[in-house]
């Protein structure tokens, strides 16, 4: 699906780190790695930490989540994302997606803040997700969230390297979380970064990040920190695949082009890529995604009122999204893994996960229909041509025999 490409340039920075003895896990590589990233972005400050997770974590932190609040998120999203709201003690307030690019509905996401709002809720933040590396719709998003006094919290873990209106995926809202997790565009082999040009949010999350250490000669604490930095090994192997960067994303370009001029014909269309919404939208090809028999949801897209369900605690929760009914996405994947490719679904939305079953959502059924018929197509820069020509035939074969 998306195998890490790694060799001389991270060797070279991993010896360093290794041979100048800066182990300890600080030292000159993680500060350099923030400095890279954070002008590769055009961000004012960065911060490296373990995880992706961990950014989301301590940005929710110190924007005040805790319990009694909520924290108004993408559905269709990686569980980490909500994970990192639930550690706070925040409720998560689920958001559907729109039909072109599987990104939250961002009209929708304005409604639920300004429902939740009327309702004298604390709403601390909002979290668009940029879906497999395309960024969200950020000028309304920006805008209305500001009218609405709620800070944004971008989740772009998927999308370094993207870009929308000429700015970088993780320059937008209050702050931005990156991944470097190994399936990611780039790699830390497990990482992350928070992004913002706040200084105080920045400074604050370092803080927290080392276990909150006040600046005594001794160990002082006046709040509960968290041990989430990343080491100076891990942001040297950074510094090596950052340099090799544009030419991964370019590749995965180049396999996307390859995919799409294949598939034309096909009773099938791209996530994102076939989007006319928006010209100025640059994808950074994280992995490429085909909705089969896209007719229902392009039935929609005409009809951006759709019924707006709203599911509450009080709302009895079906049984969702667990039924065992073969989806066209099901047989899909099977079909191809029967052939050793790997083709996957696309990230359940959090609405319909057991472990959020009592969370409030406000959902229109994209994010589900997305689901069923949705894969993500092999997309790594290590893929030879000779094995995209193996998925390319294979695909052809299992949609136009079923
Ligand atoms: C990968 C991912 C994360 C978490 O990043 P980690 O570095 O694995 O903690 C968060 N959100 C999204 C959308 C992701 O894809």
């Amino acid at each position: 699906m998306s195998q890490a490409l790694v060799g001389e340039a991270e060797e070279r920075y991993v010896l360093d780190a290794l041979r100048s003895g800066w182990v300890a896990p600080l030292g000159p590589h993680v500060d350099a790695f923030e400095r890279e990233i954070a002008e590769r972005v055009g961000v004012d400050h960065a911060l490296a930490l373990s995880s992706g997770t961990a950014a989301l974590h301590l940005a929710l932190v110190h924007l005040g989540a805790r319990p009694g609040t909520k924290v108004v998120l993408s559905s269709m999203t990686f569980a980490a994302t909500a994970n990192a709201v639930v550690y706070t003690g925040a409720e998560p307030v689920f958001v559907d997606a729109r039909p072109d690019d599987g990104n939250v509905d961002v009209e929708l996401m304005l409604h639920a803040v300004r429902t939740l709002k009327d309702e004298g809720e604390d709403v601390v933040g909002a979290i668009p997700v940029d879906l497999f590396g395309r960024a969200c719709e950020y000028p309304t998003l920006e805008a209305g969230l500001a009218e609405l006094g709620v800070p944004l919290l971008e989740d772009a873990a998927e999308s370094l390297g993207a870009h929308l209106d000429g700015r970088a995926a993780g320059s937008f809202g209050t702050a931005a979380a990156l991944s470097f997790n190994g399936n990611k565009i780039m790699t830390t082999s497990g990482g992350g970064m928070l992004l913002s040009d706040d200084a105080d949010l920045v400074a604050h999350a370092r803080k927290l990040s080392t276990q909150s250490r006040e600046p005594f000669p001794w160990y002082e604490h006046t709040e509960v920190g968290y041990n989430y930095r990343l080491s100076n090994v891990l942001a040297a192997l950074g510094r090596g695949q950052l340099e090799r960067l544009d030419d991964m994303i370019a590749r995965r370009r180049e396999i996307r082009d390859r995919y799409a001029a294949a598939f034309a014909d096909l009773p099938l269309r791209f996530l994102g890529r076939e989007s006319s919404s928006r010209d100025d939208a640059e994808d950074n090809c994280w992995l490429t995604t085909v909705v089969l028999d896209p007719s229902w949801v392009e039935e929609r897209r005409g009809h951006p009122a759709v019924v707006q369900e709203r599911r509450g605690h009080s709302a009895v929760v079906e049984e969702r999204g667990t039924s065992l009914e073969t989806t066209p996405a099901d047989k899909l994947v099977a079909a191809m893994s029967a052939q050793d490719i790997e083709v996957r679904h696309l990230w359940k939305p959090m609405h319909l996960q057991p472990v959020f079953a009592s969370s409030p959502a406000f959902t229109t059924g994209v994010s589900e229909d997305l689901f069923q018929r949705g894969v993500t197509l092999p997309s790594g820069p290590a893929l030879t041509d000779d094995q995209i020509d193996q998925v390319i035939s294979a695909l052809t074969r299992e949609v136009t025999s079923s």
